[in-house]
């Protein structure tokens, strides 16, 4: 494989795709959620639902054969990815190195629990574009205001049970990739500022923060 792969984790609301986003307008890589790749999939395999709507993983051999389908095209070979939301458990970044995957970065952006379920609480997403809002920190344009939809799982309940989740793999993925990880402790930081780590991280420079945010990173 010639593009770089980078993965970027973090707790559910931690701005991973907005950081993606950022990474793709000024780095050309590809993007690949499995989490969208899944949403996609809802329709012809239902089952799906059961998992994803109450905040659970859904079986390792799913996502793993999705993701592996995803790597094998031609934009990723060439342009390198960002994935982001895999792996989420230990058997699945076995499988990626398997399937023959070097990851080059391991991203991880740790938000306390506490921003998370304040941040979820007032997450909107778009259908129709697929962009993610939220009421009080990114509010929609107007014109789209009326579309716009809170997902499934995005309930204090559920987030809560995703954040458990998290937490008992995640500790054993940054012990796995420990060389490519790279763990930016972001309280509350602004997207921006993340993202100066972050582009810090991917240019192999020292992660250098604004004195105003210092204790957020
Ligand atoms: P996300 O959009 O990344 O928050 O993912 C939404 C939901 O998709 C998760 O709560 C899981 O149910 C499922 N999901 C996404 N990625 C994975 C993964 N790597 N392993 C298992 N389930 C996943």
């Amino acid at each position: 494989m010639e593009g770089k792969i980078v993965i970027v984790a973090g707790p559910p609301a931690s701005g991973k795709g907005t950081q993606c986003e950022m990474m793709v307008a000024d780095y050309g890589f590809v993007h690949i959620s499995t989490g969208d790749l899944l949403r996609a999939k809802q329709n012809y395999m239902p089952e799906l639902k059961e998992f994803m709507n109450n905040g659970l993983l859904v079986p390792d051999r799913i996502v793993i054969g999705l993701l592996s389908q995803r790597l094998q095209e031609q934009d990723v070979k060439k342009h390198g990815a960002i994935i982001d939301g895999f792996p989420r458990t230990l058997i699945q970044a076995k499988a990626l190195a398997e399937g023959g995957v070097v990851v080059d970065k391991f991203i991880f952006i740790d938000v306390p629990d506490n921003v998370v379920v304040e941040r979820i609480s007032g997450r909107r997403n778009d259908p129709v574009t697929g962009k993610v809002y939220h009421i009080k920190y990114r509010p929609a344009p107007v014109d789209v205001q009326s579309r716009l939809v809170v997902r499934g799982d995005d309930t204090e309940e559920k987030v809560r049970v995703r954040l458990s989740n998290f937490h008992s793999h995640m500790k054993q993925l940054l012990d796995y990739y420990q060389p490519a990880v790279s763990r930016l402790q972001c309280g509350a930081a602004p997207p921006k500022i993340v993202y100066q780590a972050v582009t810090q991280v991917l240019e192999d420079k020292p992660i250098k923060v604004h004195p105003a945010h210092r204790s957020n990173l």
